[in-house]
């Protein structure tokens, strides 16, 4: 793949880059090795005080990042604002509570003094994916440096510009040289980087495929790895729910980021009794979305991040609809410049067809009607992955089937589902493995030394 920001919602390369040669990553792999020698001494207070410069620039220059990633990826211009500033949360956040979920742990035993210590592992491989493109970084990197272990991001090729900014922004924020680069390379140099013995460890966050092979050659050389994959997440609706505010909901659920976000609603399981009532509803408010300039503060939905996308997803619902699922609105790609799908329902999907079976990775909501919690849950489950359940009722004994029979990394009732700092996020199934986020996401990349004194 090019590496090159090219224009979702026109069309037009702006800006292309060559991949580094292989004497410019061995390079930053040194760099990176012999920056942790001294990186893993520095005091919590120094490195936080870093983490909460590079919180200012995200803050301070909200609206250019922003341009950034809506040029590169075509995500409203208004979420690119949002995703700048949540990302100088997750800086803030760690900075303040890296020193407590990394201080040791006493625990009694027969020892007169054993505990707990969290010791860095050192250079640790980020492959990250275009959708957040800020986001998906901080996520990882906040953590990871605070712990003190030094990051390489491999960003995805349609976002060369984002991945540059990121490791301006920690260096201008006082990192040292070295604690974060960006490698611009394509994915066939990704296997080569994780085997070389400086990687200690390694993310990934994008689809199964990508994440499998990473995991395989790290695993042949013995390294942690933490996937966060693909999803195709239930939003379940009771009889009993508040119907307008989980339609309400629900509109937000799939058309965040123009539908693809692995946390999107993806699959709408209705009750019976109030699946009528949440279709129209649902219908009335996809027709009211407004498509069009990403960089204009008054769209709802942009382009898709690339034609090949646009034409994954057109494939998916054609498809569908000829093995008999009904296009409710929507259902075509719009002919226009851009990689423009406009917000479409299916519903009527049968067994057996990819609105049935597979991730749908933009604005398509995919309706199901149950008789009740029973089937409600069944369906869920029935996928192979398990990242964040949504569901809504206001019966209590319901919610706590729900909490406890969902097979998700996450379940959230009568709300959205959304990555927060404070609580753990990740997967299970084929939705990966490993948390970020919240203390257990700090301790992922770190060594659990146990201690045990006489
Ligand atoms: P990819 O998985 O192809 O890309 C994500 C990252 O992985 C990019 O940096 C990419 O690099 C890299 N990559 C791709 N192939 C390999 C490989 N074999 N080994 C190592 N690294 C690799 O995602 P796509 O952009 O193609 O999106 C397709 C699907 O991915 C979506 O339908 C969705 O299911 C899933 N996805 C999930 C996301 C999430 O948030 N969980 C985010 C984005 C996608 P390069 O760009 O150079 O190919």
């Amino acid at each position: 793949m090019t590496i090159a920001t090219i224009n979702p919602a026109t069309g037009e390369t702006v800006k292309t880059f060559e991949a580094i040669a292989d004497a410019e990553i061995e390079a930053k792999l040194a760099k990176a090795q012999q920056t942790f020698e001294s990186y893993h001494r520095i005091p919590f207070a120094q490195k936080a005080q870093w983490l909460n410069a590079a919180a200012d620039l995200l803050e301070g220059q909200a609206a250019d990042w922003a341009k950034l990633m809506t040029l590169e990826m075509g995500k409203p211009i208004q979420g690119a604002i949002s995703e700048a500033k949540k990302c100088a949360w997750v800086c803030r956040y760690y900075a303040e509570q890296a020193p407590h979920f990394l201080a040791d742990v006493a625990v009694e035993t027969d020892a007169s003094r054993s505990f707990v210590r969290y010791q860095p592992l050192g250079a640790i491989l980020a492959v990250m994916p275009w959708n957040f493109p800020f986001w998906q970084v901080f996520r990882f990197a906040a953590p990871a440096l605070m712990a003190g272990n030094v990051g390489l991001l491999k960003h995805a090729s349609n976002v060369p510009q984002c991945a540059l900014a990121i490791a301006d922004i920690f260096r201008e924020a006082g990192f040292p040289d070295g604690a974060f680069q960006t490698l611009l390379v394509g994915s066939d140099k990704v296997a080569q980087i994780v085997a070389d013995d400086r990687i200690k460890a390694a993310t990934l966050t994008g689809s199964e495929f990508a994440g499998a092979s990473l995991a395989a050659t790290a695993g042949k050389a013995i390294k942690k790895t933490v996937l966060e994959l693909g999803g195709s997440d239930p939003f379940i609706v009771l009889d009993s729910a508040d119907v307008e505010s989980a339609i309400a909901t629900a509109v937000t659920a799939r058309m965040l980021n123009n539908g693809q976000s692995c946390i999107a609603a993806k699959r709408f399981i209705l009750a019976e009794a109030i699946a009528d009532r949440f279709e129209q509803g649902l219908i009335e408010k996809f027709q009211s979305l407004k498509i069009g300039d990403p960089m204009d503060a008054t769209t709802d939905v942009g382009p898709l991040a690339t034609p090949d996308i646009l034409a994954e997803l057109d494939h998916q619902v054609q498809q569908s609809v000829q093995k008999g699922a009904r296009a409710l609105v929507g259902g075509a790609p719009l002919d226009r410049p851009g990689n423009f799908y406009p917000p479409t329902i299916l519903s009527d999907i049968p067994i057996g067809t990819p609105a049935y079976e597979e991730e749908f990775f933009g604005p398509v909501a995919l309706l199901f009607r149950v008789a009740g919690i029973d089937e409600a849950i069944k369906l869920a489950n029935s996928t192979p992955f398990g990242l964040g359940a949504s569901a809504w009722t206001a019966d209590d004994a319901e919610r706590d089937r729900l909490i406890e029979e969902l097979q998700a990394g996450c379940v959230f009732i009568n709300g959205l589902v959304k990555s927060d700092p404070r609580l753990p996020f990740g997967g299970i199934k084929r939705s990966g493995y490993g948390r970020e986020l919240s203390v257990e996401g700090i301790r992922e990349f770190v060594n659990i030394k146990t201690v045990w004194v006489k």
